[in-house]
């Protein structure tokens, strides 16, 4: 299995790059922005209670975003490998996110960290909310309470990674396809088979 986390504050192009990459690697895509959005969407209790979370620009609790990963697992176990996008997102996540994928006799190979600077953040996101449909991009308050959670509570994840030397930090400004080959190039040179 290859495992990869891409990671990045909001905004960062998480999104749009793992699709290109899932595509071109035959990874497993896991959001849990997309899980919980899709919870939302099916108004399940657990959609209901993230919402109100969400849309004040915090995180929801880790039991729930690990329980959902943990299912994810689960259910593909013939995945050649997971693509994780925005997750783990707290030392809580990362280290049960260790502990779920060991158990598959699995870890994770790299983290590739997408930089981007914090006035470009809040100049995609408010961009996005014109058409993405997602209250939680269209009022710049919650953008900056996003922004913070992340430097509180997310940024530490790297630090996490680093201590296995597993972090790649990657200009995430510049158009998609160069960002998308510097990706690239980090993981043919670990996905050797
Ligand atoms: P972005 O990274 O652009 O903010 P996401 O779709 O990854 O977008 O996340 C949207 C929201 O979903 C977050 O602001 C947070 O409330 C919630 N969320 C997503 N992933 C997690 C996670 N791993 N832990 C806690 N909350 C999460």
């Amino acid at each position: 299995m290859f495992n990869l986390i891409l990671f990045g504050p909001p905004g960062s192009g998480k999104g749009t790059q793992s699709e290109k990459l899932i595509a071109k690697y035959g990874l497993n895509h896991l959001s849990t922005g997309d899980l919980l959005r899709s919870e939302i969407a099916a108004k399940t209790p657990l959609g209901l209670e993230a919402k109100n979370i969400m849309d004040k620009g915090q995180l929801v609790p880790d039991e729930v975003v690990i329980g959902m990963i943990s299912s994810a697992l689960d259910a593909n176990p013939t995945a050649k490998g997971f693509l994780f996008d925005g997750f783990p997102r707290t030392g809580a996540q990362a280290q049960a996110l260790d502990n779920l994928l060991e158990l598959k006799e699995a870890s994770i190979n790299v983290m590739l960290a997408l930089d981007v600077s914090e006035k470009e953040l809040v100049k995609r996101l408010l961009k996005r909310g014109e058409t993405s449909g997602r209250s939680d991009d269209t009022n710049e308050h919650v953008i900056r309470a996003r922004i913070t959670e992340y430097h509180n509570k997310t940024a530490i994840v790297a630090e996490y990674y680093r201590q296995f030397n597993k972090v790649v930090l990657i200009k995430g400004e510049g158009s998609v396809d160069d960002i998308f080959a510097a990706l690239s190039k980090e993981i043919d040179e670990r996905n050797k088979e």
